[in-house]
């Protein structure tokens, strides 16, 4: 346990670091004085401070030498939003301790070591995230050390947990080999972390003589006799008739938990293990504790009916699941500077990161830390596949796309069969700066109107309707932007467009040739459509061919908007 000393200039400080003594019980708590601060310095291996990091930094300036001697600091905002890492952020644990106390704190750990915020999973946010209670939150440093050298943590689950656990970890079945123990139960083993599952409900039935006191004490008792975590409280259920009763708003009040009332006719639906004449001629039904804690938990019963003078306790087990997310996140053309800042906040985020192989080495900043699902690029379908079984499992998932999701991307593909589904899942997607937004740009403005798009793709579409389409657009006099212009399989397509092209527009054409647009490689070219040749169809050009109206000036393709006609 390090040695944390804790520093106040007002009252609100003080009482925030208070709070933390639960954390660090040896915490000395002192006010913010020079000989003080001095004499803690040379001390002590942590200095937490509670006020504004300028006071912070002024009054530290003069006391730091160099990083190994130095003592981590952590700062505080007074509200208690904010935990910073001002230093010694890997030397003395600083990043650790700011998230731990940030978890601690429901606060946000900021945190600036470019190693660290790429380095370990986050496996302190995936806790917070599942809503799950940590019983000993001491020893999360020490686990978010193991699984930094061990790249997995061993998981022992004893509560009905459904959905998938942390990416980064194996299930073992001895109890001994887990470093995480994930339960409702009380457990003994005081050098592994426990995590709680809040999943049971309290079933309670009671007379209007019931009171407080023994109501929780018998609760707890029962709880711990069965086995059961005290932590691992989920609600309180009970009958509709009850729901006001004193007893049951405070108790709820004083567990922080949910309170869910049923109607008779819900409650006589439900077989009960112990139903009872006498409650049914009470109340009109045979059993309230049994059947309201069955109904809450949607589970099962695992604590029979107990009965108490005024009161009757029993338990359920909620099958604990965890809500996922899957974002399909356009990665925009290539440099991660042209991705909108949502997107970058959602791979931060993300716990899996599924892509092309291809895209995910353009946004490999952003991978560390992930689990990681590189695949083909003719996997679509099994990319969209994980990605949504995934998230089903609980996970929040970023499946990218380059360019844009929604252009010629796998937004509709994703889409498309979640709409089959008959879960549901909550999806997201992220635009992104499509190939033609990038490459008109790098050749000008040449799509300042309408203007029409095409992929010579034929992987999905047959070749002869591409061809009647193109058609269509070349007809129309308007830039056409082509995606797909060739591929090593398909040389000969871009001839076949240029023959189209050439029955409705004069060889002299301006013709943008855009490769590899905000990527190292890339490259502008223009020709005229006369020009246009089996080497400017690859995967990663991007062609565009000139209106009517437009013309190649200065080093610009432009398609005038039309201002000069209006206003001559
Ligand atoms: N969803 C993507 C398009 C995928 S189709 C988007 O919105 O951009 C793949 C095609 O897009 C490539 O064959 C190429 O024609 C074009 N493309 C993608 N990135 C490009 C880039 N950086 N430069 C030029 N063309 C690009």
């Amino acid at each position: 346990m390090p040695k944390v000393a804790g520093f106040y200039i007002n009252s609100a400080g003080k009482e925030l670091l208070k709070k933390l003594k639960a954390l660090f019980p040896e915490m000395e708590v002192k006010k913010l004085n020079k000989n003080t601060l001095k004499e803690v310095w040379e001390e002590a291996d942590v200095l937490i401070f509670v006020m504004a990091t300028g006071i912070v930094v002024r009054s530290i300036a003069s006391l730091i030498t160099e990083k190994r001697r130095d003592p981590g600091v952590l700062v505080i905002s007074e509200g208690g939003e904010f935990v910073i890492s001002l230093i010694g952020g890997h030397q003395k644990n600083s990043n650790l301790l700011a998230k731990e106390v940030a978890m601690f704190l429901g606060a946000k750990p900021v945190i600036t070591t470019a190693s660290d915020l790429k380095g370990i999973p986050a496996f302190d946010n995936w806790i917070k995230r599942c809503g799950l209670k940590v019983l000993n939150p001491e020893l999360l440093p020490k686990t978010m050390g193991l699984l930094n050298q061990k790249k997995e943590l061993s998981f022992f689950v004893e509560a009905d947990f459904k959905s998938k656990l942390f990416p980064f970890s194996k299930v073992v079945s001895n109890v001994r080999e887990a470093d995480v123990i994930l339960t409702n139960k009380r457990t003994s083993f005081s050098d592994k972390l426990v995590l709680i599952a809040p999943n049971l409900w309290i079933g309670i039935g009671l007379h209007s003589e019931a009171n407080l006191e023994e109501v929780e004490k018998e609760v707890k008792e029962l709880l711990s006799k069965s086995g059961f975590e005290f932590l691992a409280i989920k609600g309180i259920a009970t009958i509709e008739e009850k729901c006001n009763h004193l007893v049951l708003i405070k108790l709820r009040e004083r567990l922080g938990v949910e309170l869910k009332c049923f109607k008779k006719e819900e409650l006589k639906e439900v077989k009960v293990k112990n139903p009872s004449i006498k409650v049914s001629e009470y109340i009109g039904v045979e059993s309230v504790c049994e059947a309201s804690a069955i109904l809450a938990s949607g589970g099962k019963l695992v604590v029979e009916k107990h009965k108490f003078r005024d009161f009757t306790v029993a338990v359920a087990e909620e099958p604990y699941s965890i809500k996922g997310k899957l974002f399909v996140v356009g990665t925009g053309p290539g440099d991660p500077k042209y991705m909108c800042l949502r997107a970058v906040e959602v791979l931060f985020e993300a716990e899996v990161i599924i892509g092309y192989k291809r895209y995910l080495e353009l946004i490999s900043s952003f991978l560390s830390g992930k689990l990681v699902y590189s695949l083909g690029m003719t996997e679509e379908i099994k990319r969209a596949k994980l990605a949504i079984e995934e998230a089903l499992g609980g996970r929040i998932v970023a499946l990218v796309s380059g360019g844009d999701p929604g252009i010629y991307g796998m937004a509709g593909l994703v889409l498309e069969l979640i709409a089959k589904l008959d879960e549901p899942l909550d999806v997201e997607v992220v635009p992104g700066i499509s190939a033609l937004n990038a490459c008109a740009s790098l050749a000008g403005a040449p799509l300042t109107a309408d203007f029409c798009v095409i992929s010579l793709s034929d992987r999905l579409i047959p070749f002869e309707e591409i061809m009647k389409r193109l058609e269509i657009f070349a007809k129309s006099g308007l830039p056409i932007v082509m995606y797909n212009p060739g591929s090593k399989g398909r040389r000969k397509h871009i001839l076949k467009a240029k023959e189209i092209l050439l029955k409705y527009r004069s060889g002299e054409t301006p013709v943008a040739i855009v490769k590899d647009a905000m990527r190292d490689s890339q490259k502008v070219e223009f020709i005229k459509l006369s020009e246009l040749s089996e080497s400017h169809g690859n995967m990663s050009t991007t062609v565009i061919i000139g209106g009517k109206e437009s013309f190649i000036c200065k080093n610009w393709l432009i398609t005038p908007r039309g201002y000069s006609r209006k206003y001559r």
